[in-house]
């Protein structure tokens, strides 16, 4: 990537705007839940202070829908911020206007002020000039490390690059670029792409770009269930697209004519009761009159396909893993998943990517998140770089 990185700027005394991701979960009392993208800007945050930089944080949480809500306030943030971290943190109670500007205007080099959210007001969602501009009066460099909402042309993410310079990517959008495009370029081969999830629809444009560059597709979830339907079998009252049906064929000629291997699950895991726990069984192969009754559903790929996924998933040169294999949020309907997660895990020799959401939660769940190169931390984003599209609050940075 030829984009400006963090390491090229000389941060020290000057006041650096940070777009971060701090959009936490938070419970009912205000407690953050889960802090991995609090931790995951530590790097830029700390290597900025330690430069001797005044650290100006903005972000945002939640959906506040352009108005004040203590319930979206980010202090929480800021008191987690202080305690993963020695360099000072304040927190100022508004992200633009006089209270922001007294708070930056007390901040000593080396220290950190998180701004309130954002989206308190509605000039952010919109990108709306003056807004940008009153942001923007703030710092006099500006960092995006938002990989999150960087596929959002907001104030944060795009309008307050009009107003400062230089504008540099973090660190942590830099591993996304590296992993998510660069190591994509010219993949070690075999180059094994699994996508799973609920729905062909949301994934088909990653399907069509990466047909170009994947040797291998495994397909399982409830996508898979609308391919099996698009062949004539029958699926029960299993989750599926219909109305795909058409390009899931679509889908099956194109591989076959470009020589790509295309790996649906050769048999499928079904119950009669959406539940943990529920009794299931698997169907016979497919391709040898497998079925789904139609008092049931499939909820995840059978005994067979796990063998053959596993088989091919650690001949891999390369993985990219998006969604997963069945509904692994229920106990006994997350065999597949688990499997395929501990098959990338155990392939030593690849390169093992896996996109944002849901896989990056079942990875974490089943504790395979640490054998990972790379685990994306935004799911829209993630899917959009894997389409090929350039992201708006990645493209308005400068160039190298
Ligand atoms: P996505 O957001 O498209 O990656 O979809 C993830 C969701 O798909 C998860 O919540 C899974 O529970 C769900 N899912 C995966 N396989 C199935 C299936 N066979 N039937 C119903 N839902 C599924």
């Amino acid at each position: 990537m030829s984009k400006l990185s963090i390491r090229d700027l000389q941060p020290a005394g000057k006041r650096v705007l940070v777009r971060v991701d701090f959009n936490v979960p938070l419970d009912d009392s205000l407690q953050i839940t889960d802090d991995t993208r609090i931790r995951a800007a530590l790097p830029s945050i700390e290597h900025l202070a330690k430069a001797g930089a005044k650290v100006i944080l903005m972000s945002h949480l939640g959906r506040p829908k352009g108005a004040p809500n203590p319930k979206y306030s980010l202090k929480p943030a800021a008191d987690r911020l202080a305690e993963l971290t020695d360099a000072p943190v304040r927190f100022a109670e508004d992200c633009v206007g006089e209270k922001a500007e007294a708070a930056v205007a007390a901040l000593k080099d080396g220290e950190i002020l998180l701004l309130e959210n954002v989206r308190f007001y509605p000039g952010e969602e919109k990108n709306d000039p003056e807004f940008s501009k009153q942001l923007a009066a703030l710092g006099d460099l500006y960092v995006n490390d938002a990989f999150g909402t960087a596929h959002r042309a907001h104030a944060s993410t795009a309008g307050v690059t009009e107003h400062l310079s230089p504008c540099a990517m973090g660190f942590l959008v830099e591993k996304e670029l590296e992993y998510l495009v660069d190591k994509l370029e010219e993949p070690a081969r075999p180059f094994v792409v699994i996508m799973g999830g609920a729905k062909v629809s949301d994934k088909i444009e990653v399907l069509n770009r990466l047909m170009g560059k994947a040797d291998a597709f495994i397909i399982g979830g409830a996508m898979a269930n609308t391919f099996r339907l698009a062949q004539g079998h029958q699926i029960g009252k299993s989750l599926a697209e219909p109305d795909k049906t058409d390009l899931a064929l679509q889908i099956l000629d194109k591989a076959e004519k470009n020589g790509i291997e295309f790996l649906l699950p050769a048999d499928t895991r079904h119950t009669a009761e959406f539940r943990d726990d529920a009794p299931t069984e698997v169907t016979a192969p497919w391709g040898e009159g497998g079925a789904i009754p139609d008092d049931r559903e499939g909820i995840d790929i059978g005994d067979q396909a796990i063998a053959e996924f596993s088989k091919k998933i650690g001949e891999a040169g390369t993985i990219v893993w998006n969604g997963p294999m069945g509904v692994f949020e229920k106990r006994g309907f997350d065999l597949g998943t688990k499997a395929v997660g501990k098959a990338i895990a155990e392939n030593a020799k690849a390169v093992k990517i896996v996109g944002g959401g849901d896989s990056v939660t079942a990875a974490n769940q089943f504790g395979f998140g640490e054998a990972m190169d790379h685990m994306s931390t935004g799911g829209g984003a993630s899917l959009e770089l894997l389409e090929g599209k350039e992201l708006p609050g990645i493209a308005v940075l400068d160039e190298k």
